[in-house]
């Protein structure tokens, strides 16, 4: 059986690190079957969902690397839905409510007054037919109702372990809504036959649908898919994901520069038996898959790995690799040797932009008004001809001799003079890039 998964997003917003988890782990499981990945768009919500979202996602995707075989949308195939739910109806599964949203409210309060689970009583399932002409000639629209079997819907998780959903402890689900609209339950079920999904991978918010979802699959004539649902992502303080990080979208992660093996490195790796530690690629993220791996417990998103992560990618970047992106931020930064020096002091490649200021613009030179004198004299001390990788050592030597000043006091007043900060790449690497004559005009202005 080749494997043949789907991500389905609907476009209703942008993709964020919850959601991605879920197409990453999609994605990753397909390729290391040799199966199949399908991108289907879920846009049965015609007033929510946007073709501006869709290309965003689709964008999303592709800027990760997380390539479908093929693509469809709900929206293009509302005539399916619409015989499926005929024959659910033939076959006296799919039955017309009345009630209002206020009258359904009512029934669930009352239900748990008297300590009763809130679960609809089929009372549509008991109206004449005088009833519901009375209904229909006040106005009112049917929505329709999956009617559950009232048993229990077992499968196998692979990773959860088994699972059941007692039919009777949860409501038949709503299908179709009064304005003839479609919730998602089914279209997705008649998707994942019509594509012969093998495997339905989602996040644990779809445990219960999938008990009603299961039923459906047999109702209309197929078998279900194997299922995996995975934990939810909390944030690093094992909190649910704040507001903020639950929304964090993909586009904004790559606006700030975030790479996107770091981004799918951490997504692939939390909530795993793995340890979370970067990947050149996605095959290799696919070679090392399992869903045997994935924890029950939730999996935490923490930012500050995120940005380990990327420091690592951006760290062993090689000038071959960076240099376009160099170039787009400014032209004096794709050099090799300026890349070779500034690179372990980026977490995100857009931080070498802070370091062509240091080494080619105007900085901000500021020193503690007790080591002024030191460094004025300093520029007196300079080795004579071009700066090269002895300079810093010969001047620093010179200046030991002269003043008796060693270590920390040495060094750092001349590094704040020169660069305007107290940390960077080493200064025998940054003199020579940054030469005698900016050097020297930036001890001049002290
Ligand atoms: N559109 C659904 C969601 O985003 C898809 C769920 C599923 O994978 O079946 O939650």
């Amino acid at each position: 059986m080749s494997v043949k998964v789907r991500f389905a997003p609907s476009p209703t917003g942008r993709l964020h690190v919850g959601n991605v988890r879920t197409a990453l782990i999609n994605w990753l499981f397909a390729h290391k079957q040799g199966g199949e990945f399908i991108l289907r768009i879920d846009d049965t919500d015609t007033e929510r969902s946007t073709r501006e979202n869709e290309d965003a996602i689709k964008a999303d995707l592709t800027w990760l690397g997380l390539i479908w075989g093929s693509t469809f949308k709900q929206s293009d195939r509302f005539d399916m839905y619409a015989a499926a739910a005929e024959s659910l109806k033939e076959k006296g599964l799919l039955y017309p409510c009345y009630e209002t949203a206020d009258e359904l409210d009512r029934k669930r309060k009352i239900a748990l007054s008297r300590g009763r689970p809130p679960v609809y009583d089929r009372a549509a399932l008991e109206l004449s037919d005088a009833e519901v002409t009375a209904l229909e000639a006040e106005g009112r629209t049917p929505h329709w109702r999956f009617k559950l079997s009232g048993n229990r819907v077992e499968w196998d998780d692979l990773v959860r372990g088994t699972q059941g959903i007692e039919t009777t402890s949860v409501s038949d689900p709503i299908l179709i809504r009064g304005d003839g609209s479609y919730l998602y339950t089914l279209p997705s079920v008649v998707d994942d036959i019509e594509a012969g999904i093998t495997h339905v991978v989602r996040g644990e918010d779809h445990v219960t649908n999938s008990g009603a979802q299961i039923e459906i699959f047999h109702a209309l004539g197929g078998a279900a898919p194997a299922m995996a649902h995975t934990p939810l992502l909390v944030g690093a303080d094992g909190q649910g994901l704040s507001k903020r990080l639950g929304s964090l979208s993909i586009g904004e992660l790559a606006g700030q520069g975030t790479e996107p093996m770091a981004i799918c490195s951490l997504l692939a790796k939390i909530g795993t038996s793995d340890a979370v530690e970067v990947r050149a690629n996605l095959d290799e993220l696919a070679a090392e898959f399992d869903f045997e791996k994935i924890a029950r417990g939730s999996a935490r998103f923490d930012e500050r790995e995120l940005d380990q992560l990327n420091a690592a990618i951006v760290h062993d970047m090689s000038f071959e690799a960076a240099k376009d992106r160099l170039a787009a931020l400014d032209s004096r930064a794709a050099d090799p040797d300026f890349w070779a020096i500034v690179r372990e002091n980026c977490t995100r490649l857009v931080d070498a932009k802070d370091w062509v200021d240091v080494v080619f613009g105007d900085v901000a030179t500021e020193v503690d008004e007790a080591d002024l004198d030191f460094v004025r004299g300093a520029a007196a001390m300079l080795p004579e001809g071009e700066f090269d990788g002895e300079t810093w050592g010969a001047w620093a030597n010179a200046l030991k001799a002269e003043t008796g000043r060693k270590g920390k006091a040495l060094f750092m007043p001349l590094r704040k003079a020169v660069t305007g900060r107290p940390f960077g790449p080493n200064m025998a690497d940054l003199l020579p890039l940054i030469g005698r004559e900016r050097v020297l005009e930036r001890l001049g202005k002290l």
